[in-house]
This record gives structure tokens, sequence and C-alpha cells, in this order.
């Protein structure tokens, strides 16, 4: 199994697509910023917050410890100082933040210093979309990403761990980010072995034709809670096999560096589709992803153990040149490639699994 993606585009030493920029111990930019906006959530994803830990008696975070908007924009104003030219909301459920397109709108006019605007997107699980695809655009969000792993009822409730999951609303949300504009609307389903690989047919066949790229995400080990095995990950070999049986398909090439997902487009047509195989393929040489949680610690990896508060910093009145300083020095430390160390041991042609390294 390879670890890097052969036609990937490599980052010239210090220097991104747009000019000089901040680079960690490994050479790669700082590019983008993905900002969780609260840790709460309205449906309970086996994969991501299972109810049985994320139950009635979870203790979420408290309004006064989250960032306040103001709070997340000088944030992202000194990241985009430091190279940063996309940004995503993201959290738990984006659209459970109390005036999100306030933040978008406070966010949208943020400039490079090429003077161009950020990307400005988000990801969500557009069960509360419909009613909020158009004022999200007005305000200057630029693209959407939205999760769904079925399209059967059952299967779809069972994936999302919520016996009431409304189905009919992710896929009028879905239409509504089409409608208004929130485009290429992105459809994300991760795929976990013995529960959805059947849906992956449909779903090709669903959103075919429709300008919508459907990509499908390897189930990963993220956090403690969601019980990953290896055996429950349905590889991008096999995703690919299943769909090219039906339709066949031609390789794309990567858009940016960066770029996650593997493109394909179909052979007759049918539009593009991607493969995110965070688990068979990493793609940690390319990684220029630093994230804010919630209540605003900085985060290198998604399997960090350990964040970097920024919050008391920016509570006790730190001027933005501090600010910026502290990111840098954050950035500048980072080593992170925990994929494919993860991919090193568990992916080797021996075979020897070593599953307590990575926390089973
Ligand atoms: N609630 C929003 C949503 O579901 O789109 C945004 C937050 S969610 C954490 C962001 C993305 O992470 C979703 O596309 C979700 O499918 C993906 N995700 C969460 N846990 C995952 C896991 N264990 N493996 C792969 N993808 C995961
Ligand atoms: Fe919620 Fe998104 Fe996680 Fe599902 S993946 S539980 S929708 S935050
Ligand atoms: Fe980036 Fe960490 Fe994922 Fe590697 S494991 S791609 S460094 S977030």
């Amino acid at each position: 199994m390879k670890t890097t993606t052969d036609a990937s585009p490599s980052w010239p030493e210090n220097l991104s697509a747009h000019g000089p920029s901040c680079t960690d111990k490994l050479h790669r930019p700082l590019r983008d910023l993905r900002i969780s906006v609260t840790d709460r959530c309205n449906l309970r994803c086996t994969y991501c917050m299972p109810r049985e830990i994320f139950g009635r008696k979870f203790i979420f975070l408290r309004h006064a410890e989250l960032l306040s908007f103001e709070e997340i924009v000088r944030i992202a104003r000194q990241g985009i100082a430091l190279g940063v030219r996309k940004i995503r909301l993201s959290g738990g459920e984006p659209l459970l933040r109390h005036g999100i397109e306030r933040l978008v709108e406070m966010l949208a006019p943020l400039c490079g210093e090429d003077g161009k605007p950020i990307e400005l997107a988000m990801t969500s699980n557009a069960t509360l979309l419909a009613k909020k695809a158009r004022d999200l655009k007005n305000a200057g969000l630029g693209r959407l990403n939205i999760s769904l792993d079925a399209l059967d009822e059952t299967t779809f409730r069972r994936m999302c761990g919520s016996r009431n999951a409304p189905i009919g609303a992710v896929l009028e949300g879905i239409a509504a980010a089409q409608a208004t504009g929130l485009t290429p609307v992105k459809v994300n389903a991760v795929v976990k072995r013995g529960v959805n690989e059947d849906e992956i047919l449909p779903l090709v066949h669903h959103f075919r034709h429709t300008g919508i790229i459907l990509r499908f995400i390897e189930f990963m080990d993220v956090g403690l809670s969601n019980g990953w095995r290896l055996a429950d990950v349905v590889t991008a070999r096999e995703i690919l096999a299943r769909i090219t049986a039906e339709y066949p398909l031609r390789p794309l090439g990567p858009l940016c560096p960066g770029e996650v997902a593997k493109r394909w487009e179909f052979a007759d047509g049918g539009g593009e589709i991607g493969v995110i195989a965070s688990v068979s393929q990493a793609f940690c040489h390319e990684c220029g992803r630093l994230r804010l949680s919630t209540d605003g610690k900085l985060y290198t990896c998604l399997f960090a153990g350990e964040g970097t508060d920024l919050r008391d910093m920016l509570r006790a009145r730190c001027d933005d040149g501090a600010l910026r300083q502290h990111i840098a020095d954050v950035w500048h430390e980072r080593g992170d490639r925990y994929s494919q160390m993860r991919q090193a041991m568990t992916w080797n042609p021996v075979g020897k699994i070593e599953m307590s390294y990575i926390g089973g």
C-alpha cells in the first residue's frame, strides 16, 4: 500500500500558492482553518457521537466557554495573515449555533494578502438546512459539504444513531443548497462495514447527473468513543471496486495541493465522485489543516491529544501581533502525521497489525 499520491502537486518549500507562508517541521504550509462553532449535535452518528457516550448525562460546553464570534474572527484574521486561504465551519452541527449567519457575514469579507477573498465553506448534516440555505448564501457562505450516509431510511437512522432522524429534511437541505448556489454541493458518506456498504451504489445512482459531488470517506479512528476497528473500515479500493463494477470511472487529477479526496469522473459523463482514503492511503504529507475547537484550543491534527489554548490569551486582551506569533509558534512546532504512522503499523506487507498502538 502506498503512502503518497502519485499525481499530487507538491509545495515549494516555504511557499504557498499565494506567497510566503508559515510552514511546520515537515515544510507543510498552513492553508486551512477548520472552526468548530458548537460541540452539540442533533444527531448521534455511531462513528462520531455514539449515544452511549453522548447521552443525556453528557456535559456539553456552557455558552460562556464558547468562543464568541468576535473572538473567532480575530483568530481567523491572524490565521489568514499566516497563510490560511480556506475556512470551514463545522462542529458538532454548525447550524445549531445561534446566529451562525452573522458569523458567516463577519468572515466572508476577509481577504488574503493577495487581496483575494478566502474560501468560506461549511460542513453540515443538513437536517436544518432547508430554511437556512438562502440566509447563509446571502451572508457570504461559498460552499457546503453535507453528510449523508445512506438513502435507505433504516440504514440512515442506524448510521446517525437517531430513530426519528428526518432523511427527507436532509434531502430538502441538499436541494436548497443547490438551488441557492452553494455549489458545487458535496455529499459525504462515511462507510462502515456491515452497516451501510450496500448503500454505496444507491447513493452513486441517486447523485449521478445532478452536479452534486458524492464522496465516500473511510471510517476513521477519531477520538476514543466510536469503537473503531480496522475490520470495520471499507477501504477506498473496495468502494471503487463496487462502483466500477456498475459505472466505469476515469481518474481526475487534484484541483489543488492537499486535496484530501481522490477524484474520479464517470466515463459516461455522469459527473464527478471522490473517495477519501484517510486510513488506507494517508495524506499527512500534504496536510495543511489547523483546527480551532469550540472553546478556543488549536489542534494541529485530527488525532492530536492536546490543544493549545487561545481563549485565555484573547480574554486577557492580548494584541494581534502576540496572537499571530502564538499561532505561528504552534504551527512551526507541528510534526503530526498520525495517519501515516497508523498506516505504517497496520497496513505493512507483513500484516502484523498492532491495534493497541492506535488505541483500538
Ligand atoms: N455535523 C456536521 C456533519 O456531520 O456534516 C459537521 C461535523 S462532522 C464531525 C464533520 C464530518 O466528519 C462529517 O462528514 C462526518 O461524516 C465526518 N466524520 C465524523 N466522524 C468520522 C469518522 N469516525 N470517520 C470518518 N468521518 C467521520
Ligand atoms: Fe453530528 Fe456530524 Fe457527528 Fe453526525 S458526524 S454526530 S451529524 S457532528
Ligand atoms: Fe492531517 Fe493529522 Fe489527518 Fe495526517 S492524521 S492528514 S496530519 S489531520
